[in-house]
């Protein structure tokens, strides 16, 4: 299984057992040069856009295996509250609902 094969699957089991099924298509890439503009760059290794109603989340194809995980649900949780900041009290009550809901389980 291609990189980008295994983060469509990981996301589809994240958007179940996180989300509810609830998540929108989003249309997942593994790139060398994350989108800069338009968009989300976060520290990690992801970026999200939305051109219309499509989602993009962006993945360096060149993180570590240990990031995959923590990246890409870092990037579902900004298509879920798009377009909030990290600073939001939103994007804090998320990440206390997905440790709560054993998150932390999955990357550490
Ligand atoms: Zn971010």
């Amino acid at each position: 299984m291609g990189l980008d094969e295994r983060a469509q699957a990981q996301f589809e089991i994240f958007n179940a057992m996180y989300f509810g099924g609830a998540m929108p298509d989003v249309d997942i890439r593994l790139v060398k040069d994350l989108r800069s503009d338009g968009g989300k760059r976060c520290r990690l290794y992801g970026a999200t856009s939305k051109v219309g109603d499509q989602f993009f989340i962006e993945l360096d194809s060149n993180m570590p295996d240990s990031q995959h995980k923590l990246t890409l649900m870092h990037e579902m949780v900004h298509v879920k509250l798009w377009p909030k900041s990290h600073r939001s009290r939103e994007w804090k009550r998320e990440v206390q609902r997905l440790a709560e809901a054993g998150f932390l389980l999955e990357v550490f």
